[in-house]
């Protein structure tokens, strides 16, 4: 048998979705890969970017991952093709309707803006299994601060309403974790003292007291923002111009970057900017690295 490993991605063919991006990722890593989708012109654009990016064989199987004999079809393809498979990656498969109570630890690193899908998710791991305490819930993009915590009151509707989840001011029914005598309003167990504040998320030796402003500031932490991005390579431009003898005129560079994002560049990203060109002609005069 060969040694080239062989994966599988079904739900693969979204651009830029999650599975097409772990696709693009087991790509890197030399796998080849079969894209199994639904969606024909979507799944054949995913094999044949990847393909394209990577070097790898990629093919598209159309797979209608609900119908048994669709994946009997794609698996016995896929070997036929490849002869082996080492990894499958199911997308969005085990959102609802999958059952396995043993489940405590329920990790979402999706986006999500329906309350109803939130609680359902979630809930694949808060069922009841011999021995099992508790659940732990990874939630990667901060649902919980958008959607709410999924285990708080909700009110249920078969009338078209769905589910709304309360609001934290009107959760009265949850019980104390220690003793389990009800909390009522309040955050603090009156039966044995246990403090039931939620604690405060960090990212970056940050608390994300307020999530959006805490989200910002450290996605400017990890990495120049597209802004400064653009306005380096725009100074950039300006500085081969003038190592030609050509010149800008003043303001030009602001004026460009005004074209692309309907407003002036701020002081501090026009500083930014420009440690960022010296950082690349240091670069550059130290060594060569094209
Ligand atoms: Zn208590």
């Amino acid at each position: 048998m060969s040694e080239q490993r062989v994966g599988i991605v079904t739900g693969g063919g979204r651009r830029w979705g999650m599975g097409w991006q772990i696709a693009m990722g087991l790509a890197n890593k030399g796998l080849d890969l079969a894209i199994a989708d639904i969606r024909e012109d979507w799944g054949k654009e995913a094999a044949e970017s990847i393909k394209a990016e990577t070097g790898r064989r990629v093919i598209f199987v159309k797979t209608d991952v609900s119908k048994r004999d669709s994946v009997q079809a794609m698996t016995a393809k896929v070997i036929a093709e490849f002869g082996r498979v080492d990894v499958l990656v199911n997308v969005a498969v085990l959102t609802e309707g999958w059952d396995n109570p043993r489940c405590d630890c329920v990790i979402v690193a999706r986006g999500c803006e329906s309350e109803a899908l939130w609680i359902q998710m979630v809930g694949r791991g808060l069922r009841p299994f011999e021995a099992k305490l508790d659940c732990l819930l990874l939630d990667l993009q901060g649902l919980t601060h958008t959607l709410g915590r999924p285990d708080a009151a909700a009110t249920y509707s078969l009338e078209g309403a769905g589910i709304t989840l309360a609001t934290s001011a009107d959760v009265g029914d949850r019980l104390c974790k220690v003793c389990k005598a009800p909390l009522g309003k309040s955050l603090v167990c009156v039966g044995c003292g246990k403090d039931h504040t939620p604690p405060v998320p960090r990212a970056l030796d940050l608390e994300l007291t307020d999530w959006q402003e805490g989200w910002e500031a450290a996605k400017s932490q990890l990495a120049p923002s597209r802004v400064i991005l653009a306005l380096a390579g725009i100074l950039h431009k300006q500085e081969l111009a003038r190592s030609k003898g050509k010149l800008w005129k003043p303001g030009a560079a602001e004026f460009r970057f005004q074209m692309i994002f309907r407003r002036r560049p701020y002081p501090n990203e026009m500083a930014a900017a420009r440690n960022m060109v010296r950082a690349a002609q240091n670069f550059g005069a130290t060594g060569d690295h094209a």
